[in-house]
């Protein structure tokens, strides 16, 4: 074992309550240190959790927490925008015991992973949002924008897309890349659609993509994808009004035989438009007693519906390699060994599928053409099982 005894984990989003609670598992104790007041904002409005992340979550016995608050949405059944059916394919795997694909608001899953490593006796601070780190002769040192700071043996920057962390570790590491579609999620009552619960309907429509399931309670959850060429900053998006964002979706949507402009129209909650990001590879993954993970080292589109997943697969291995391994060094190596070939393969998979929402005309015709026969290949399973059936053994030793 690393002669780790305290851990300072930079984010309290997915990777780094799930890191605590892994490394609290391996032996470690570890402070998370969380630069919002009270939490990350609900950016995405809900999220899709695949099969893989579920199976990481259980070898730390938190996949409860997810199966509790999610929904299972095992399938996919993809449109065009004339509602012509393009085909069916699983989203994500199931697991031996037939778990599937969970559905679930952000900022539910959120709290239940930060509660349960509170539960666990993790600690969190909140309101420390890093600005700089220094090595030490005996670990790191973390300092915050507050004036505070504190020492611990290494430190996991878990601090999502736009990092600090990676930019400490190393000054010229690439940003986050623009995907130029918007994401807009919100959820709508009183609105029949003919969908089976459980069930995603994908809609490649004529000018923006749209999506959406069926809560059991009969509510809609959704989310459109409008096509946007130059990256927006987030005050520009911010000062978007709900109205604006209807009259926009509903113009968008209006030219598609498909429920989307009904959907749109009776949906009451708020609407926010996010950019869409991701980061395909960063060389350098840790420097010293630093390290990145989840987004901070890594992001894929949304559409690729591992991000979470990812993250999670992230903090299992990570204290993995600090419990078996000797030096701090040594099990870093060790973790990007481990997980670098899976994640930008998993992040390229997640470009190309967003480039698929973006098409012009002629991509469009094209894509409508081909995409049966890609989801009939899809749908008879293999293609994506190197991303679903990935498995970690806890117990097994990392040499
Ligand atoms: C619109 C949208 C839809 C998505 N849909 C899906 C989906 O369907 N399925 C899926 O698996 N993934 C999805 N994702 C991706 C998923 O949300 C992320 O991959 C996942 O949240 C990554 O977890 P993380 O812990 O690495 O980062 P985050 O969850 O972003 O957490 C980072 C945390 O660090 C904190 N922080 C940031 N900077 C600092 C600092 N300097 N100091 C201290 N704290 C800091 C933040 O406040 C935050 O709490 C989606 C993302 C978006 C934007």
């Amino acid at each position: 074992m690393s002669r780790v005894k305290e851990a300072l984990v930079i984010g309290g989003g997915v990777a780094g309550s799930v890191a605590a609670m892994a490394l609290q598992r391996a032996g470690m104790d570890s402070v998370v240190y969380e630069a919002y007041p009270g939490g990350a904002d609900d950016a995405g409005a809900f999220l899709t959790f695949a099969s893989n992340g579920l199976d990481a979550l259980r070898t730390i016995d938190a996949h409860r927490l997810v199966l509790a608050e999610g929904f299972p949405t095992p399938r996919m059944e993809i449109q065009s925008g004339t509602g012509k059916y393009l085909g069916n394919v699983p989203n994500g795997g199931t697991l031996p015991d037939g778990t599937v694909s969970q559905t679930l608001k952000r900022s539910d899953l959120y709290r239940v992973l930060r509660d349960e490593a509170l539960r666990r006796g993790a600690r969190v601070e909140y309101g420390k949002r890093l600005v700089d780190a220094e090595t030490t002769p005996d670990g790191v040192v973390a300092r915050f924008e507050d004036g505070t700071q504190s020492e611990g043996d290494i430190l996991i920057g878990a601090d999502g897309i736009h990092s600090r962390t990676r930019r400490i570790i190393g000054p010229s590491a690439p940003g986050a890349r623009y995907i130029p579609v918007l994401n807009i999620g919100c959820y709508a009552s009183d609105v029949r659609v003919d969908a089976e619960p459980g069930t995603f309907r994908m809609i490649f429509g004529k000018r923006a993509f749209f999506g959406y399931a069926v809560h059991p309670s009969g509510e809609i959850w959704w989310f459109a994808n409008p096509p946007r060429a130059d990256e927006p900053t987030s005050a520009e998006l911010a000062a978007i009004s709900t109205e604006q964002w209807r009259e926009m979706l509903t113009d968008l949507f209006a030219g598609d035989d498909t429920p989307a402009v009904e959907i749109i129209r009776a949906t009451r909650g708020r609407l926010a438009g996010w950019a869409t990001y991701d980061l395909p590879s960063v060389p350098t993954w840790h420097r010293g007693p630093m390290i990145i993970i989840g987004d901070a080292a890594h992001a894929t589109a949304p559409s690729s519906g591992q991000g979470a997943s990812m993250a999670i697969e992230d903090a299992v291995v990570l204290a993995r390699c600090l419990r078996d391994l000797p030096d701090t060094r040594g099990a870093f190596a060790a973790y990007e060994k481990l997980r670098r070939g899976r994640v930008e393969r998993i992040v390229a998979h997640g470009a190309r599928t967003s480039n698929s929402k973006a098409a012009g005309p002629v991509g469009r015709v094209l894509r409508d053409l081909m995409m049966p026969a890609i989801l009939r290949r899809v749908a008879n399973g293999g293609s994506l099982a190197w991303m679903h059936d990935y498995h970690i053994d806890w117990n097994e030793k990392v040499a």
